[in-house]
Order: C-alpha cells, then structure tokens, then sequence
C-alpha cells in the first residue's frame, strides 16, 4: 500500500486528510486527487522492486496504490488489469505504421477497462467497512463494480439508463447486484445515485465522484510503462502517444495520474502524449479543448458508442489537462468511422466494443491530419469488449449468408461471392 497522505483538489488546490469517505471538493466541486507520500516511496522502492513483482494482476503496482491488498486471491478481484499489449503488425501495416501496440481492455474479468477502478474502490470499501457500494453507469462500471463485489462478498446497488445494451444489464443482474434500470440518461442515473448514497449511507463508486476511481484506472499507466518497458529506454526523438477514448474522461485523467506519478518518482524517462478521441456527437471535452477553456458545457450526447454517450463529463477538467500537459490533443469522430474500427480490430483478432474501437478511429483520423506521424510509437487502448453490444458490432459487418445444406448451394453461393 502506497503512503497515502490525503487529498488535492485538482481545481482550487485545497488539501483535504485521508479522510475515510471523501468525494468532490466541498468548496467548489472539484475533482480531488488522491496525494501519495513521493518522498517515501523515492526512499522505498527501486523501479525494479515494481517491475519484478510477480502479480500478474493491477496487484502488481500495490506499493503505488492509495489502499490495502484486499482479501481476493483467487478471485477476479485479484486478476484485474495486467491486460496483454499486443502488437497487430496487420493493422500496423495497413495504416502504414511501424510501432503500433493495442492494450486490450476487454481482457478484463468483466470485459471491460472498469474492472480498474471497481477493484480499487472495492478495496477501499473493504478497507473502511463500507457495507454497501453504488454506482451510476452506463454498463460497464456497473458490471465491473457488480462483478468486483460479488467476488468480495459485497453488497453492490447500479444505477443505469433503461437503454443499457442488454448484455451489460445481464451482466450486472448475472452477478447479483440490486439492478435499477432508471427511465432517463446517463446523466439523471448519475445524479440520483449521489442523492441516494447520501440518503442511504451507501459508499459511491460514481466515476468522476469517488477520488480512488482514477487511482484504480492509473494502473493502465503503470502497466504501460512496465510492458514496454519505459523506464529503461533511453528515450530519443518522440514520445509514446497514447489514444484513449473518453466520455466522462476518468480514464483519460486516470492515465495521466498514472504517468505523473511515475514522473514524480523519477522513473519516466519521457512523458507520453495522450490524445482522447469522442464522438463527435459527444464531445464536450473535445470542445472545452479546442476552445482553449477549462469549462466544460453539457452537449445532449447521441452516438453508438453508449460507453462514451454523456452530456456532462463529471471529470472534464482532468480531462482536458491530460491533453494539454502532455503535448497531447483531442480528435473526433463519426459513429460511421467508430463502427469500422470494429472491424479493423476484427480483422487482427480483437473485438471492441463501440467505445473500445473509438481509440482506433481517432488514431487513423490522426494520422490522416498529421497530428501522428506513421513512425511514431503508438498505444491504443481498447477499453471494452465486442460481446458487450454486439447489435453495434452487427452493424460493423455484413450480413452472413443463408444457403440450403447441399454443395450445389454452396457452389452457386461462392460463385455469386466477390472474390
Ligand atoms: C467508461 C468507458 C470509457 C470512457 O471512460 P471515461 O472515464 O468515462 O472517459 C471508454 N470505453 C469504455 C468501454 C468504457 O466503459
Ligand atoms: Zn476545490
């Protein structure tokens, strides 16, 4: 357990102590950062005591972590994160790349990136005695957090719009939590899951709410940095650029927290450029970016990719500072070029789901404006598994073909097949 001194507000710089149960800042709203004890673990730890470690689960990085190693060996909450980077030489090819690398998410025990964070604030919860968990999501934190929980015996209630993709629902109803499906967005979800955990007493998980959501996604960073092993590279020319997609944008920030860390320690030689990608039709980040301002305006999100649908991003400031003090920027792009994502990642063996393929969307519309060049070394994140909405993989695809069950039926089919 990392040496956990309190909390930052990422807005008007208040510290708050480690209190047990700390949300936003009560000054502004803010979101906090969870403040390590650098100093001491400087004196501690060696980057070879991190990178030798033998969890091949987020586990592996629990002298960073702000909690205690819960009781979850053998269990899913023990084999989260350490998901595999795989490096799809197709694809690179294809794009005219020669260092690309996907981090495959959707290797996670529920399928998904949120698995991170669930696991994290499991722990916390275990460690305060916190009897019952919340969370608002539009699926997969709920069924990260529902499928966490039950592998530590906790009780879990999730939030989500009536609208979820059937399979997160059955997910999150598969794992035993207390499922509400609200008639109403993403957004009104999350806001009455505050209303009802102060109400009730019950300790929220909301992204962009519960500070230790981006200490767990931080371990995507970590992962990164120990897989490609950037701490002994010596660095020249252009740093690592990592796409990752964002709709509340606590991946993003969580990443970033990741990397600041680990520069903090001195142990990154250079930081990577992060770029977050939207739909376009859910880009209040993208927007706030590009208009220079750390305001965020609700936008009424529409877009395929249900994982990134979301008007008011509940860590948008974060958000736009992961791109702005990185080098890094935001794209956007259509639900048309997230849903042939889908079926680029396919084509080397990875099924995303719409928010998971987003990632690679905006790295090719990077490419195609010169934001990354073909020889820049690259990591795309696919945050989400394909079996989580495979209506929207369906529509990637086409159509499979129906023939009779005889060789004359085959043969005619083929023949009619364009080669
Ligand atoms: C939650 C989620 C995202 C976006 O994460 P934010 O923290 O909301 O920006 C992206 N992809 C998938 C699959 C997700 O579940
Ligand atoms: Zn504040």
């Amino acid at each position: 357990m990392g040496d956990f001194l309190g909390y930052h507000c990422s807005v008007c710089k208040a510290e708050y102590p480690p209190t047990q149960v700390m949300y936003t800042c009560p000054l502004d709203g803010g979101n906090l950062d969870v403040v390590l004890d650098i100093k001491q673990l400087k004196q501690k730890y060696h980057v070879s005591d991190i990178t030798s470690r033998k969890e091949t689960s987020l586990w592996r990085y629990l002298p960073l972590l702000p909690v205690p190693l819960p009781p979850a060996e053998g269990t899913p909450l023990g084999a989260a994160g350490y998901t595999p980077v795989y490096q799809p030489l197709h694809l690179a090819e294809k794009l005219g790349m020669s260092r690309l690398w996907v981090k495959d998410e959707s290797r996670n025990p529920t399928a998904s990136f949120k698995d991170r964070a669930s696991a994290v604030v499991v722990a916390r919860a275990m460690q305060i005695g916190a009897k019952v968990i919340v969370t608002a999501s539009t699926g997969n934190a709920g069924a990260a957090l529902a499928g966490m929980a039950a592998a530590a015996g906790q009780k879990a209630v999730i939030f989500a719009p009536r609208s979820a993709p059937p399979a997160k629902v059955a997910q999150l109803l598969v794992y035993g939590a207390q499922v509400i499906l609200v008639d109403g967005n993403y957004d009104q979800a999350f806001d009455l899951t505050i209303e009802a955990s102060r109400e009730f007493g019950w300790y929220c998980r909301n992204t962009g709410y519960n500070p230790f959501t981006a200490e767990g996604k931080k371990t995507a960073a970590l992962e990164i940095w120990d897989q490609l092993r950037l701490a002994d590279s010596t660095v020249t020319g252009r740093p690592l650029t990592v796409f990752v997609s964002v709709g509340d944008g606590n991946i993003i920030s969580g990443i970033h927290k990741g990397f600041r860390d680990l520069e903090a320690l001195g142990w990154l030689g250079q930081m990577p450029r992060l770029i977050g990608v939207q739909a376009e039709g859910s880009a209040a980040v993208a927007n706030a970016f590009h208009a220079g301002s750390e305001i965020i305006q609700p936008v009424q999100a529409q877009t395929i990719a249900d994982s990134i649908s979301v008007d008011l991003p509940r860590d948008g400031v974060r958000a736009v500072r992961a791109a702005s003090q990185t080098g890094g920027t935001y794209v956007t792009v259509k639900d048309a070029e997230i849903l042939a994502a889908i079926a680029d990642l396919g084509r080397v063996g990875i099924f995303a789901e719409p928010a998971g393929s987003t990632a690679l969307a905006g790295l090719k519309k990077a490419l195609a404006q010169g934001i990354v060049k073909p020889d820049d070394p690259v990591v795309v994140m696919n945050t989400g598994s394909g079996l989580k909405d495979v209506r929207a993989a369906m529509q990637a695809v086409r159509e499979a073909p129906v023939i009779e069950p005889s060789m004359s039926a085959l043969k005619k089919h083929l023949e009619s097949v364009v080669p």
